[in-house]
């Protein structure tokens, strides 16, 4: 097996493509490892986002296109929101697209004069001037595109910015086929920053399997364990709005800018089961995933004065309904499936963009600012005027907007109001769990909740203890920095434990690859830690707003002591990483 990667150089600005063997596949193994090496290579650390140099990376790694749920992309960049190394992820048709394009991974530079189309095949690479879809909603853009490219149908992705994106609002998100996004940090910004509207990537390569003989029984053994047990189930069923009633209850759901944990009175009105019973179309799934836990609800718009309904289907999952849904105080799941379809069209991310008007909210409230700022008198629990300042942070007529849609705290420096700015490293996701997850994603690689699952960590430990603490929060992001080099949903981790993952490995030739795994993810994670602090990253100018230690979760009253010597002590160990990136065990 080479020990290279094939992948394919796109600049905007030559309008020139080549492809690339980078050495070392069987040491940086794919996805999150194969996107640090290339943000390496092309990124200009020393540089803004919106330098024309700094790559788009696409990657994905040695299992997808062959076993279940291996169906995500990494998305290496120079984030516009803090101008650091980022790193976002998504399903849809990508990953497979550009498997059977023929390449691992895809990077694209320059600045494309035109407002343009990007699209790369197995056998051609071409550049489209699309300035008529200038100003165009992510719908629209959508519709052409298919009609544009309509030989492509089989193995076809989509990727496509909105307003925001053109805009530059500073967590504009990629659509990936209609229901995935490249969501947070700002990777619609980034695409939009290169005058870039569009991607395409379309492959209809076949791969050669024969020569692996236990493939066939090791692929079954993979699907029997996600379709026959239990695993896997509830993501299809009610999906990860499952969570909004369980996080309800037990104090850790976060309404109303945070200032409460659990509405027992609202819940019921925006739940998984609600959603389930009256809104609720169909579960779609990613490319190459048997489970299907994209859940597409049916939003009837009344636009005539007699019964005349237009029709749309929206996709709705548990941080979407927790972004616009609870976090703005709404009871009722057709108003969230409303707002979530004007999030979708503006082309923004959600999660980022329903906490910044939920401090707007607030900071409208405590008068910070004035309905001469915000145009809109927005209110806790009223959809109207969140759907028009929803469209008025996508295209900013005036500074207040512009402002926050460089983030909230960049809208707190301003205005006043940090200490309510639920921003940790950027706007907060639905965990409202205790000191543990504000920690860790605070500090976190890509601000996620996903970096390590502290909140199940905070709803298991009850105990405080700091070295228990970092020890879980490093450990666990190792372990999913394997499954994002593969790339695996982490969904199935479960499914993917590291045995089945070298049999998997294993059972398609790359014996190589498997050796000394433990060692190859710890220089991965070393590594992307590495060009995080290369590229600006200092733990000493994070900081955790008051509202995060005055909130009662599950856990009670935050401890901020305990807080403060988790987030020194985490910090502390990632410091050194700031000079190590070679393999070898980090601190
Ligand atoms: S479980 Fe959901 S997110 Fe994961 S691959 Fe399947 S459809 Fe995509």
């Amino acid at each position: 097996m080479t020990d290279s990667f094939k992948v394919i150089h796109v600049d905007l600005t030559t309008g020139r493509s080549q492809v690339l063997d980078i050495p070392g596949r069987n040491t940086w193994l794919g996805g999150s490892g194969l996107a640090a090496v290339l943000f390496e290579q092309f990124a200009r650390m020393d540089e803004l986002a919106d330098h024309p140099d700094q790559p788009l990376i696409f990657a994905i790694g040695p299992l997808t296109g062959f076993y279940p749920l291996m169906s995500k992309c990494v998305l290496g960049f120079m984030s516009p929101y803090h101008h650091q190394y980022a790193e976002s992820h998504a399903g849809g048709r990508l990953a497979l697209a550009l498997r059977f394009a023929g390449y691992e991974a895809l990077v694209v530079t320059g600045h494309a004069p035109t407002l343009s189309c990007l699209h790369v095949g197995a056998r051609q690479v071409g550049i489209r001037d699309v300035h008529f879809m200038k100003g165009m909603d992510i719908f629209k853009t959508g519709k052409l595109l298919r009609t544009m490219y309509h030989k492509h149908s089989g193995h076809r992705s989509i990727l496509r910015i909105g307003p925001a994106g053109e805009n530059k609002v500073s967590f504009a998100a990629i659509n990936v086929d209609t229901y995935r996004h490249f969501g947070r940090l700002g990777a619609g910004c980034a695409m939009g920053m290169k005058n870039l509207k569009a991607i395409i990537v379309s492959g209809n390569k076949a791969q050669d399997i024969s020569a692996f003989k236990e493939y066939p029984k090791v692929y079954q053994d993979i699907f029997q364990a996600i379709t026959a047990s239990e695993l896997m189930k509830k993501y299809h069923d009610l999906g990860t709005a499952e969570n909004l009633n369980k996080l309800d209850r037990s104090g850790c759901l976060p309404w109303r800018n945070l200032k409460q944990t659990s509405d027992p009175g609202s819940i019921k009105g925006i739940s998984g089961e609600t959603f389930a019973r009256d809104l609720l179309l169909r579960q779609t799934a990613c490319a190459g995933c048997p489970v299907g836990c994209i859940h597409v609800g049916l939003l009837r718009e009344k636009f005539g004065p007699e019964h005349e309904f237009l029709y749309r289907q929206v996709a709705y999952d548990y941080e979407p309904i927790f972004a616009v849904g609870s976090m703005l105080g709404m009871g009722e799941a057709s108003e969230v499936l409303t707002l979530l379809e004007d999030v979708e069209r503006a082309g923004l991310d959600v999660m980022s963009a329903g906490v910044a008007l939920a401090w707007a909210t607030e900071a409208l409230e405590q008068s910070l600012i004035t309905t001469a700022e915000t145009r809109v008198p927005l209110a806790f629990g009223h959809v109207g005027p969140y759907r028009q300042a929803l469209q008025l942070l996508s295209s900013p007529p005036n500074a207040f907007y512009s402002t926050l849609g460089q983030g909230t705290l960049h809208a707190a420096a301003t205005y006043g109001g940090k200490d309510f700015a639920c921003v940790l490293g950027q706007e907060m996701a639905g965990y409202a769990t205790g000191e543990n997850f504000f920690v860790s994603q605070a500090l976190g690689f890509r601000h996620s909740h996903l970096d390590t699952g502290a909140y199940a960590f905070d709803q298991q430990q009850t105990s405080r203890d700091v070295s228990t603490a970092v020890s879980f929060l490093l450990e666990e992001e190792r372990q999913r920095i394997l499954l994002c080099s593969m790339v695996a949903c982490l969904f199935a981790r479960k499914v993917y434990t590291p045995k089945r993952l070298h049999e998997a490995l294993m059972a398609l030739g790359l014996e190589e690859m498997t050796r000394d795994l433990e060692q190859k993810t710890t220089a991965i994670q070393a590594k992307r830690w590495n060009l995080r602090f290369r590229s600006g990253f200092d733990p000493r100018t994070v900081s955790i707003p008051k509202r995060f230690q005055q909130v009662v979760t599950a856990k009670g009253p935050m401890d901020s002591t305990y807080m403060k010597e988790l987030f020194n002590a985490y910090a502390g160990t990632l410091e050194a990483f700031r000079h190590q990136d070679k393999p070898g065990s980090p601190a």
